[in-house]
């Protein structure tokens, strides 16, 4: 028998989680000074690591939060290279190599005020958790598992276990977020189909530790390394922090099934070409997938992170697409909860990050299949001339199809919200979609570009918490657009960019930048009707 409902809790926002998404979404509302609360079945403790790249935006998402140094500095040293390497193994054969000079440390690049970066979930996951309930209005409950859900009277009304005393409570809400990775009842509530390949590899993974493995070869520090045999490329080794943590991805079902069976030490071996001491700490089976939700919510409830799109991991993109989600999450909820936001918010979540989900979830499949599929030869680790020409051809064929996998910066930089019913189009043509080349524009629906401005901050720094009115050069007067901001009671700011660099890569004398760093109008002069523009960018 059910034990009884022992107390019932209020909040605005429920968020079911507390992986990376979950508790990213709590930081960003308890930054804007939402209360939430977030319900989190585990303790907190991670067994095996998973994602370990973080792209630029995801970056420039934490420095808004004020948390990207002590990302940079949780995670790989600022001089490991990211470098990709595929080999026959680590003492045999290079096949090829891809360098990643932008990635890492902290130098300054032109198209961001962020570089990528490597810290792995071990490290990333307790700094959210921290930065996150260092707000006093945002509340984790551990050991807390969400049961069900019921819309009523115009508010969520949800059922959670305290798995430690057993008991079940209630809390009301205005809005449930699922952050679950797909694994509560929400979608199945709502009836929402994740439409994909639930299954396109089975794997497993074996984390384990060896003190600078890189002494042991000569092929030199990378971030992540391929090998291929007779059989194809089917083995993955990733560089975890730096120094001693490594996780190795073995393909293949039968290993999938048999992870007790699977002789983690050969494997480490094999993969080295000698024996080396090592320690095994864990192994985790997992699911390559891809899937995007065929909604991202109804009503009062939002899909965010894997709970709404998953892919395999080459490429890097999952944890990253979940931070979009959050960002542009974060606002809209924060601009309904404090009243400034109309209901028009609700959709626009859908319609702007759907699409980049679903375009991302591709990507990521076709990085997967061009390597899971690359023909091999039987003498690739030979020492034969056949085998010479073999590994000369699949490097030249890596190097053609592989560098945009690795490098990614239009995948990260170049979101743009076509179609967004909160954005004001202005009938330019969008720019020609790249993976590799990131092409700055303040085209509506756009992330605002990245320049360095005379005080030596980024010009991101100055968009955040609320819309930002960006006058360059010789602006026309926007007080009446400004008045109508005011009117509505939005969150506001103007500022004046002198620049001419700036104000040519901005390409109008007036852009207006969201809370979350996309453009929702540009022109050269302020709107005939501006209170129409201010409605239409806060969804009412
Ligand atoms: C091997 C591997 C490597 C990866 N590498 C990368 C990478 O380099 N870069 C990248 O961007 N992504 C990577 N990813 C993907 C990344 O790990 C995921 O996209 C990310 O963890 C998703 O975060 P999330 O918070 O949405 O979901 P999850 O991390 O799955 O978190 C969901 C949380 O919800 C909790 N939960 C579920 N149901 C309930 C319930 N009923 N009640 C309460 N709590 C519940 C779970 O316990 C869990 O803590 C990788 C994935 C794998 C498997």
């Amino acid at each position: 028998m059910a034990a009884a409902s022992k107390s019932v809790t209020r909040t605005p926002v429920l968020i079911v989680g507390a992986g990376p998404v979950g508790l990213g979404l709590a930081a960003d509302l308890g930054w804007r000074g939402v209360p939430c609360l977030v319900v989190e079945q585990g303790d907190g403790s991670i067994g095996h690591p998973r994602a370990t790249a973080e792209n630029a935006r995801t970056m420039e998402l934490f420095r808004r939060w004020g948390i990207a140094d002590r990302v940079k500095e949780a995670g790989t040293p600022p001089d490991f290279p990211h470098t990709v390497l595929y080999l026959t193994s680590l003492t045999g054969y290079e096949i090829a190599r891809i360098d990643r000079p932008g990635h890492g440390g902290a130098a300054r690049t032109a198209i961001s005020p962020e570089r990528p970066q490597r810290c792995n979930q071990l490290w990333l996951d307790p700094i959210l958790r921290d930065f996150a309930t260092g707000f006093p209005s945002v509340t984790l409950k551990m050991r807390t598992r969400f049961e069900s859900f019921v819309e009523k009277d115009g508010h969520i009304v949800a059922t959670v276990t305290d798995l430690a005393g057993g008991e079940t409570n209630t809390i009301e809400a205005d809005y449930l977020v699922a952050c679950c990775g797909g694994a509560s009842s929400i979608q199945k509530t709502l009836g929402i189909a994740m439409n994909g390949v639930p299954a396109l590899e089975y794997n497993l993974n074996i984390f384990f530790r060896v003190k600078e493995l890189w002494n042991f070869h000569d092929k030199g520090k990378a971030a992540l390394h391929f090998f291929a045999d007779a059989q194809g490329i089917w083995r993955t080794l990733v560089q975890l922090d730096g120094r001693e943590l490594w996780r190795l991805g073995i393909r293949g079902r039968w290993h999938y099934e048999n992870p007790d069976k699977v002789d983690a030490s050969a494997m480490i071996n094999a993969m080295v070409g000698r024996e080396i001491p090592h320690e095994v700490v864990s192994s985790l089976p997992w699911v390559a997938r891809d899937l995007v939700a065929d909604r991202y919510g109804k009503g009062r409830v939002f899909l965010a992170g894997d709970a709404a799109h998953q892919n395999t991991p080459s490429g890097g993109f999952g944890l990253n697409t979940g931070m979009g989600d959050v960002s542009d999450l974060g606002w809209k909820l924060a601009a309904l909860v404090q009243g400034w936001g109309g209901p028009r918010l609700i959709d626009s979540y859908e319609a702007e990050r759907r699409p980049v989900a679903a375009r991302i979830v591709k990507q990521a499949t076709d990085n997967f299949l061009r390597d899971r599929k690359r023909p091999s030869h039987p003498e690739i680790a030979m020492d034969t001339p056949a085998g010479a020409e073999a590994r000369r051809k699949m490097g030249a064929a890596i190097l053609e199809s592989q560098s945009k996998v690795y490098l990614t910066d239009g995948t990260a930089l170049g979101q743009v919200y076509d179609n967004s019913p909160i954005i004001c189009d202005d009938g330019t043509p969008p720019p020609e979609a790249s993976v590799s080349e990131y092409r700055p524009t303040t085209r509506p629906g756009a992330r605002a570009p990245h320049a360095w401005i005379a005080d030596g901050r980024s010009t991101l720094d100055l968009f955040g918490r609320g819309f930002t009115l960006v006058k360059l050069g010789d602006a026309p007067d926007a007080s009446a657009f400004e008045a109508a901001f005011a009117s509505r009671r939005v969150p506001f700011a103007s500022v004046t960019l002198d620049d001419p660099e700036i104000a040519a890569l901005y390409e109008r004398r007036l852009v207006l930048v969201r809370p979350d760093g996309h453009v929702a109008w540009r022109g050269d002069k302020p709107p005939p009707d501006p209170l129409a523009v201010v409605d239409r960018v806060r969804g009412a």
